[in-house]
């Protein structure tokens, strides 16, 4: 052994199996002490009024925490709790109990590294060492064909070479055991979302599942979207749906926390290959696994580029910052039924489906020209699934800032409507005002007559908004304003 104590220092890799730092502290030290904290600054203000972390995101954190506390319990360990900057909390820790080395995931983005060297240093001081792992994505970040600052701009280009020429690292098993010493100091709570200054988020049995977070629970979704709903083989044909749990896997809340390890999802995609069925939609989830390394690598080759206006592309644009027509979308009160209904998803349950998000942010910056960094920001808040790379440069991507070759991501927000929600029951799930309107009318209240919205129980202006912007051709809107 190589420590007596160490402190495995938990972030966004709250699970017990494939977890790097928690298995080489069981191996290299003889006593492991698990903490977790939460940062008040994730629960601060940001622009424009807006929490960093909403309530869905901190609710389903606590779980995750809790679960993980348990996980450890029953092993014979538990998890100390803090509430603090972890750069001052895990000093004064480890020299509480003499923990001689911290163990903890790297991250890459800009205030996560700021909190991750400011750590560093402040335990240096005190003799105690650390050690990083990378554990998010599914190839590992020293397994890729080419070193991380030549990482290929264009997705496909990145795709191709890491499926070529690198290999998915096996999982990494579960400690059986953890051994936790008899210690004397405050093992910490579970803190309530008041403490955290959020209100408990209205529960709505509309959204597409009950997110509960954990280790356990991701696994029991994976459980019964593979195995139990066999659901996987039509993924590729059913993943732009919008209602009901099963159009696509909903593994990304659980994902972005680290309740479940994406090589462990491939792992479980390969064994559904061998006793299932193996076809193009079996393929295609670990394709979109490998969008979210490719955001992940993206982002730590271009620092805090992604969050600037210019994007990694230097890309100067007009962009408006209109405070009303923002808090119109992000109110899903555009008066566009398709957005007004992604946003009132996103509002009452904290998820949004992929096709949702795409059509919604391309609305924000190529309809309303708004900051797409707005955009962003709300996501931030507002996703139970946020993910600060793969929503920054997703937004990046739509916003036109990225290196996208593909120019135009302007999304026509009627024709996706035609596609994707042709009979209209998305917008009468969401939006029961509109619900009387038969089939596609409903996402186009506005071309119909007052007599026909009157039948129909909609008064524009009164219980449904006029559209913030109007279209003069079926193909393009325009803004109303300037
Ligand atoms: C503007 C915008 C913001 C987004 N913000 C986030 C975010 O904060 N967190 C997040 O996890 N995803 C984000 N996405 C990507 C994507 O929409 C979600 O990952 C997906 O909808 C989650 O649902 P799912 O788990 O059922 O996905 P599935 O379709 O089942 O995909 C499986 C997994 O692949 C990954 N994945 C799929 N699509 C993408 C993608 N475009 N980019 C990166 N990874 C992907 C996710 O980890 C997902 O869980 C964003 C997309 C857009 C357009």
């Amino acid at each position: 052994m190589k420590y007596n104590r160490v402190i495995v220092w938990f972030k966004n890799d709250l699970r017990l199996h494939d977890n790097a730092a928690l298995f080489s502290a069981c191996k290299e030290s003889s006593e492991i002490i698990p903490v977790y904290c939460f940062d008040p600054r994730q629960f601060n203000e940001v622009e424009l009024g807006i929490q960093k972390t909403g309530s869905f995101r901190a609710k389903f954190l606590l779980e995750a925490v809790d679960n993980l506390r348990s996980n450890l319990i029953g092993l014979k360990s538990n998890l100390i709790l803090r509430i603090g900057k972890p750069e001052e909390q895990i000093p004064l820790l480890a020299e509480e109990i003499q923990a001689e080395a911290v163990y903890f995931s790297e991250e890459v983005t800009q205030e996560e590294k700021n909190v991750e060297n400011a750590l560093e240093n402040a335990l240096w001081k005190k003799g105690v060492q650390t050690r990083t792992f990378w554990q998010s994505t599914l190839f590992h970040i020293e397994d890729l064909p080419f070193p991380v600052n030549q990482t290929p701009e264009v997705f496909t280009q990145f795709r191709k070479e890491c499926e070529k020429f690198s290999k998915v690292r096996k999982t990494i098993q579960k400690p059986k055991s953890i051994n936790f010493p008899e210690i004397s100091c405050d093992l910490g709570l579970i803190p309530e979302l008041s403490t955290l200054g959020l209100q408990e988020p209205a529960s709505s049995k509309k959204g597409v599942l009950p997110f509960t977070g954990g280790e356990d629970a991701a696994m029991q979704r994976l459980q019964t979207y593979f195995w139990e709903n066999d659901s996987l083989k039509t993924y590729k044909e059913t993943r732009n749906g919008l209602l009901g749990p099963d159009y696509s896997s909903k593994f990304s809340a659980w994902l972005a926390l680290g309740c479940i390890s994406p090589r462990f999802i491939y792992e479980e995609v390969n064994r559904y290959e061998t006793l299932r069925k193996k076809n193009d939609s079996t393929y295609w989830l670990v394709f979109e696994l490998i969008w979210r390394d490719y955001f992940r690598f993206v982002s730590k080759k271009h620092g805090s580029k992604i969050f600037s206006l210019q994007g990694i592309k230097n890309h100067v644009d007009n962009w408006r910052k209109d405070e009303k027509l923002f808090w119109n979308w992000a109110e899903g009160s555009t008066g566009i039924p398709f957005v007004d209904a992604n946003m009132r998803e996103l509002n009452e349950t904290g998820f949004i489906s992929n096709r949702g998000r795409q059509n919604v942010a391309s609305f924000l910056v190529n309809d309303l020209g708004i900051d797409w960094r707005w955009g962003a920001m709300y996501f931030e808040s507002q996703l139970i699934d946020y993910d600060v790379c793969s929503n920054w440069g997703n937004w990046m991507y739509v916003a036109g800032v990225g290196n996208d070759p593909r120019e135009n991501r302007y999304f026509n927000i009627l024709k996706q409507a035609n596609i994707y929600d042709k009979k209209g029951d998305f917008i009468r799930h969401w939006i029961p005002e509109l619900g009387k309107i038969p089939g596609f009318d409903i996402h186009q209240p506005d071309s119909l007559t007052k007599n026909e919205l009157r039948s129909y129980g909609v008064h524009l202006g009164a219980n449904y908004p006029h559209p913030i912007v109007a279209f003069s051709t079926r193909e393009k809107w325009t803004s109303i304003k300037n």
